[in-house]
């Protein structure tokens, strides 16, 4: 007779990289051990039946802005990773500005690993910067286990973060090729963007263009051709950006792309408020379409936050000079699968745009998906269920979302870190480096 399983957790609806099927997952030592038929769970310490209830692999989200440590009055590692966990996201990059210092050295990398160190309910991972000045700190960085490094070609709302100019761009991408790291790039043309006319939603939106993300975006392209770098664009906005980057990856240009749920289920038309903005901007309705089929179609890989939270203060009416970041870690999951039920789409689409879109671009074999092998990090979803959004009831530190208010189709019931459920208390969280 085998030893028992530690956790075996039993689900009708369990979304496996075949699609849908009732199942057993049974875990030992904190990774899925076996998958077996939903009518033969096997003996186990502990046994959670999800009946009906979906069974998802943890989403991987490696999209946030942490902001810890200088800036963990907006969010820090411990609301962050609580509000992942309560979104069904149980592993997050953390991205390498808003916090200070930014992350753009291997010393500035220890200090946020420090400050992280023992407040973290999910796994966490960790991009670094580059930035002027600094090609010869991207190679440490690599070995010192960032997951690639972000930079901006416009500016990045913060000083302590500057954008790079194209020769900084081929430069860093030039680094990076030498030894087959990864640039994840914010793409807006400063060139293409120009100043607000006035305080209004519209003013803002006509300040930045689908045209300056398409050339930037462009711009990327061209020069991860020229140097053989692995590039990825973060948050695609703009659907005049999907052709350039269809072209690209017919041609074998490594070049990939994400969006985010506020550009798939939000327009412009229906902006209220500075919750709202961020930067590139939500767009019109039409725009949002091309990014729903750019996604069936693969062209963008998957779906992550972006949540670049801020204190309410910075949220200021006037759409021109207000604090652009949307808050939306605990909220993704809902958000999108709405919004993909209503278009037609399933879990199995959901699971792959959030969960194994995004491991595979951080290189992360043991997550996203429901295999033997795996990390057992379980998510039990009731997707019939509804739930009104009440920011002050959220995870997040700070009350601010443009989702306030919704009612979102799909309540996250538990989930499980290595399999063990999350209790919001004990923070079991690891460090994740490459491959690990
Ligand atoms: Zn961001």
């Amino acid at each position: 007779m085998d030893e028992p399983y530690d956790l075996v957790v039993r689900s009708r609806r369990a979304v496996t990289p075949d699609g849908e099927r009732p199942l057993v997952v049974a875990v030992r030592a904190g990774r899925i051990a076996a998958l077996l038929p939903y009518d033969e769970p096997p003996p186990a310490r502990e046994t959670a039946d999800l009946g009906d209830l979906a069974l998802l692999p943890g989403l991987v989200d490696t999209h946030v802005h942490v902001n810890e440590p200088g800036r963990t009055h907006w969010e820090g590692f411990a609301s962050a990773t609580r509000a992942a966990a309560a979104g069904g996201v149980t592993t997050i990059v953390d991205m390498p500005l808003n916090s200070l210092p930014p992350t753009v050295d291997v010393a500035s990398l220890e200090i946020k690993r420090k400050a992280a160190r023992g407040q973290c309910h999910v796994d966490v991972g960790f991009w670094g910067g580059a930035v002027p000045g600094n090609v010869a700190d991207l190679r440490p960085l690599h070995e010192a286990g960032v997951f690639g490094v972000k930079c901006f070609l416009s500016p990045s709302g913060v000083d302590e973060f500057p954008a790079l100019d194209r020769d900084g761009l081929r430069a860093a991408l030039a680094e990076l090729a030498s030894f087959d790291g990864l640039l994840i790039a914010h793409a807006e043309d400063p060139a293409a963007l120009t100043e607000p006319t006035g305080p209004t939603y519209p003013d803002f939106l006509r300040s930045r263009t689908p045209d300056a993300e398409r050339r930037a975006v462009e711009q990327v392209i061209e020069l991860a051709a020229e140097t053989g770098a692995r590039a990825h664009i973060v948050h695609v906005s703009a659907a005049a950006c999907v052709e350039p980057l269809r072209q690209a990856q017919r041609d074998g240009v490594r070049i990939s792309a994400e969006t985010c749920p506020h550009y798939l289920c939000l327009t412009a038309e229906e902006v209220t408020g500075p919750a709202y903005k961020c930067c590139p901007p939500v767009r019109e309705a039409a725009n949002r379409d091309a990014l729903w089929q750019a996604l069936a179609d693969g062209v963008l890989m998957g779906i992550v936050s972006d949540h670049s939270p801020s204190t309410p203060d910075l949220k200021v009416p006037d759409f021109a000079a207000a604090w652009g970041g949307i808050s939306s870690l605990q909220l993704g999951l809902p958000v999108v699968w709405t919004a993909a039920l209503s278009r037609g789409y399933g879990l199995a689409d959901v699971v792959r745009w959030m969960a194994r879109g995004p491991a595979a671009l951080a290189g992360l074999p043991y997550k996203g998906g429901l295999r033997a092998g795996a990390d057992a990090d379980l998510v039990a979803f009731d997707p019939a269920a509804e739930f009104t959004v009440d920011v002050a009831a959220l995870h997040h530190r700070n009350p601010v979302s443009p989702y306030h208010g919704r009612t979102l189709k799909g309540v996250v019931r538990t989930t499980w870190s290595r399999g063990v459920a999350v209790d919001y208390v004990t923070p079991n969280g690891r460090f994740l480096t490459p491959g690990r």
